[in-house]
């Protein structure tokens, strides 16, 4: 299928868009309207995040776009749509419209978003049916949870290995391998794997690649152009940016069989986000690039000043020249991202009174808004958790550096 059935239609569903042209020449007259007259393939991820997915509005000329509730859309009695629209959990307007900006920032063939990224998560894995996947050892635990306890019963056999050797990868590969999850960088670990090495050995294998890019982000890491198939993201974090929207997204290399088949499952099983949380969504798309560099910047500079502390044991942060997978991290990534971990206090309590002294970090689970958020992971995971106990797992907001370094230092030196 060609690339131009998803850039001129966005729609999630196959055979479905067939949009309606205007008399203006290159302008649409209903949403999606943009790619008629852009040509998004020339242009920067910072153009991208505020044009791609809607155009003024041709009802209303609005700039900010519409919100459309409705769930159902007039046709033809003989079955015609005039928009490419039916019904809103086989897709709308807004969906559309954050599916086809999504696509455009990590140049992908189409892309679907999902109610939460675990429900992005879940649907990939459904749609290829009973099989092996392999998943890195410190991935999301949420991700290696679902795929054990929820869809292990329904014939999924999973392997867990450690990807910083992609040889691992090689040696977990059995014939019934459908699938090799990637996570980088890991949450909690911030473990950094080689996507293009781990996507080549998956193919070689007869398996897809799909590479979990949310603490990567569109920004800083693009997991198509490295060789992998799928780009996940719960956008729920950095792309939503704010804390205040659930949701997920699948981004595809090519529009073949694997997209019908997911779309199917998410079309048949219903994981849709609402229009209003696309609308969110794309809202804070707007301003992504934004975001990400200065909590990038932010990161680098607390990752520095803490791994001096003396009331420091570790800190975790592919930034710095120490970090295990740094060079792949350099090869790889445009800037090494807002997440980092740190090992501070001699117990899982002493870790989480030092937290509790932060003034301007939130004891908060999540990641990726405006504001600094840390908590300690081993409390949270439970028993299979990897997590050192004394690990805190900080998300870098937008905060003046100084005002965070100095909150860090006085909740430190506290504890001595
Ligand atoms: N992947 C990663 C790396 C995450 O950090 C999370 C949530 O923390 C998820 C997936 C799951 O996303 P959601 O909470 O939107 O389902």
């Amino acid at each position: 299928m060609s690339r131009d059935f998803f850039f001129g239609t966005t729609s999630g569903v196959p055979n479905a868009p067939k949009p309606r042209w205007s008399a203006d020449p290159g302008r649409m007259l209903f949403w999606p309207a943009t790619n008629s007259r852009t040509n998004f393939d020339r242009m920067r991820l910072e153009t991208l995040a505020v044009h791609a997915g809607h155009d003024v509005d041709p009802a209303t000329s609005a700039v900010t776009p519409p919100i459309h509730l409705s769930t159902t859309f007039a046709r033809e009695t003989d079955g015609r749509e005039h928009t490419g629209f039916l019904y809103s959990r086989y897709t709308n307007p807004n969906r559309a419209g954050l599916e086809q900006c999504l696509s455009a920032l990590e140049a992908g063939a189409g892309a679907t978003v999902f109610s939460s990224g675990s429900a992005a998560t879940m649907t990939l894995m459904q749609a290829l049916g009973p099989s092996h996947v392999i998943l890195p050892d410190d991935a999301y635990f949420g991700s290696i949870r679902l795929a054990r306890e929820v869809l292990g019963p329904w014939g999924m056999d999973v392997s867990t290995v450690d990807m910083r050797d992609p040889a691992n990868v090689r040696a977990a590969m059995k014939p019934s391998t459908k699938l090799v999850w990637v996570e980088t960088p890991s949450n909690p670990l911030l473990t950094i794997l080689d996507i293009a090495a781990i996507a080549e050995i998956a193919h070689a294998g007869g398996a897809i690649c799909a590479v979990d890019n949310t603490w990567g982000t569109p920004v800083l890491q693009r997991p198509l152009e490295l060789g992998a198939d799928v780009s996940m993201h719960s956008t729920t974090k950095y792309l939503g940016g704010h804390g205040d929207v659930l949701g997920g997204a699948l981004i595809f290399r090519d529009g073949g069989d694997l997209y019908q088949r997911v779309v199917n499952v998410q079309m048949l099983g219903g994981a849709v986000p609402s229009p209003f949380e696309c609308w969110l969504t794309m809202r804070g798309i707007r301003t992504l690039a934004v975001r990400v560099n200065v909590q990038t910047s932010n990161a680098a500079a607390l990752a520095e000043f803490l791994s001096k502390h003396p009331c420091v044991e570790a800190v975790h942060y592919p930034g710095l020249a120490s970090h295990a997978g740094h060079e792949i991290a350099k090869k790889q990534m445009k800037a090494f991202g807002g997440m980092m971990s740190v090992q501070v206090g001699a117990s899982r309590q002493e870790s989480m009174d030092i937290a509790g002294r932060l003034q301007l970090f939130a004891y908060a689970t999540s990641l990726g808004g405006t504001e600094s958020l840390i908590e300690n992971r081993a409390s949270v995971e439970g028993p299979s958790t990897r997590a050192p106990e004394n690990l805190l797992r900080v998300s870098i907001g937008l905060e003046h550096i100084d005002d965070l370094k100095a909150d860090f230092d006085q909740a430190l030196r506290a504890a001595r």
